[in-house]
């Protein structure tokens, strides 16, 4: 066979094979080899890791992609000192993922802007780095996702969409409530999860206020249940990150921080 037409097929094949990653670079490896004196398996080794590490690379770009995070935040930026009532060493052992294995969940609980949000894109982001499929939701828009769903007979299929993560992230309990269909769905959610999946739920709601964002007890207290039966619970009960920072500012400029700042 002549070269060309050895070559031409060969892309082809690589197309055909799905292997984009020799596809590019079959050609320059194959001259290092030469430079090299590598014999053929190592050549053939040397695609096939590239190709291998490449697919890697893809799958963990799309599966931060699927997960929706609002920003991505990590642990680096994270001044535990600014939040001493969070338990830093829980926080760390989180960041392992084992929770993830066994199904457990975790609820950050606390004020507004003492770092829920944050605590939960970082632990939402090393699930994903660690081959976990995560999806981010804030309560409010899963509610509204769920009605539509219902509405538009795609309910089940939604929900079954969702037994494929290993993570789902329930960002903002609390700040708004539901209707009595709103609550019932979430429910739904947060029963199917049961020992099949892990919860992460941030609120600013103590336990003894969440019948009145739930509306039912009966409900409330059957969420509560499967929710905490393996839990980890973070508590941040300081002041305002946002509002701290504002303050600083104010000091250094003179001006005091403007109320909207303690939202
Ligand atoms: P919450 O979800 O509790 O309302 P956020 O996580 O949205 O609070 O935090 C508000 C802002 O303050 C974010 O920009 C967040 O990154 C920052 N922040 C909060 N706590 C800390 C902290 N301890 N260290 C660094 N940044 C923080
Ligand atoms: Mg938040």
């Amino acid at each position: 066979m002549s070269g060309g037409k050895a070559t031409v097929l060969l892309e082809h094949h690589l197309k055909v094979l799905r292997l984009p990653t020799m596809l590019r670079e079959y050609a320059p490896v194959a001259a290092a080899c030469t430079t090299d004196k590598a014999d053929y398996a190592t050549y053939l080794l040397r695609l096939t890791e590239r190709e291998l590490l490449d697919r890697e690379r893809r799958a963990a770009e799309r599966r931060l992609k699927t997960a929706k995070l609002p920003v991505v935040k990590t642990l680096d930026t994270f001044e535990f000192a600014a939040q001493p009532s969070i338990n830093e060493a829980l926080v760390r052992e989180l960041m392992s993922g084992e929770y993830l294995n066994r199904k457990e969940n975790v609820l950050i609980m606390g004020n507004s802007g003492t770092g829920k949000t944050h605590l939960a894109t970082a632990l939402a982001f090393a699930a994903c780095a660690q081959g976990r499929k995560v999806r981010f939701w804030t309560v409010t828009q899963l509610v509204r996702q769920l009605l539509e769903s219902r509405e538009e007979r795609s309910l089940q299929r939604l929900l079954t969409r969702f037994d494929r993560h290993h993570l789902l992230v329930l960002d903002e309990l609390g700040y708004v409530p539901f209707t009595r269909a709103g609550a019932e769905l979430l429910f739904e959610v947060v029963s199917r999860a049961y020992e099949r999946q892990s919860l992460l739920v941030t609120t600013n709601l103590p336990f003894e206020q969440w019948t009145e964002v739930l509306g039912s007890e009966r409900l409330t207290g059957a969420l509560l249940d499967r929710l905490t039966h393996r839990v980890h619970i973070l508590e941040a009960n300081g002041e305002s990150y946002r509002l701290k920072e504002a303050k600083k500012r104010g000091k250094r400029s003179g001006k005091p921080p403007k109320s909207g700042d303690q939202a």
